[in-house]
């Protein structure tokens, strides 16, 4: 017993010496140490509101709303009261930088609620079946990426029409009927783009 008093003597007078070992946060500021993983914020930026983080969150932390209305949107809310840090998203965001893991960790609340951030983008609608497709961003991101191979998927193709202001003048399909030839140009999900293309090789 005798040698841990004398060890903390030895710690009592150091401290005395160089003063306390404790920080003085929240009074003073006190960053975290470069490599930290705190608060998860999207860059409005460079997220494509894809939803592909919300996939592979094992928390379950990241919720993926969808309007169906016409003017819908998808809307990504993340709630960092249940986030693991991990940083999985961040890994494994389609972008590479839609997400990332500040160094902020003063995130105490009275209100859980609070502990959101959000993130949202219109959404593309299939023109035959009405179920949503992806973001207008997610499918500019895909071009920038694919280039000229873009132009072999009609949707990209009528996507970057927008982005010269072609897409409104085009007609839109009529309603109940029923895919034929002339709905190659329209934003179609994959089930009806299967369906269309099985229907012009086989007729079926
Ligand atoms: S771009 Fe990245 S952060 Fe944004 S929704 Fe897609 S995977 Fe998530
Ligand atoms: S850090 Fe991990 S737990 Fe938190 S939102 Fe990202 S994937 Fe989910």
């Amino acid at each position: 017993m005798k040698y841990p008093k004398l060890r903390e003597l030895r710690e009592a007078v150091t401290a005395l010496i160089k003063g306390p070992y404790t920080t003085k946060f929240p009074k003073v500021p006190s960053p975290a140490a470069p490599a930290y993983r705190g608060k998860p914020e999207f860059d409005e930026e460079e997220c494509v509101v894809c939803g592909a983080c919300a996939n592979v969150c094992p928390a379950q932390a990241i919720e993926v709303i969808e309007e169906d209305t016409p003017e819908g949107k998808r809307r990504m809310i993340l709630h960092y009261d249940i986030c693991q840090f991990c940083g999985q998203c961040h890994r494994d965001c389609l972008t590479e930088k839609g997400i990332s893991l500040t160094q902020k960790y003063d995130l105490a609340t009275l209100d859980r609620k609070e502990c959101i951030v959000t993130i949202e983008d219109r959404l593309i609608f299939c023109e035959f079946c009405g179920d949503p497709i992806t973001t207008p961003k997610h499918l500019h991101w895909l071009i920038s990426r694919l280039g000229p191979r873009a132009f072999s998927n009609p949707s990209l193709i009528l996507a970057s029409h927008e982005e010269i202001e072609l897409l409104e003048k085009r007609m839109l399909r009529e309603k109940d009927v029923p895919l034929s030839r002339s709905d190659q140009l329209t934003f179609l999900c994959p089930r009806c783009r299967k369906q269309l293309t099985l229907k012009e090789e086989w007729g079926r």
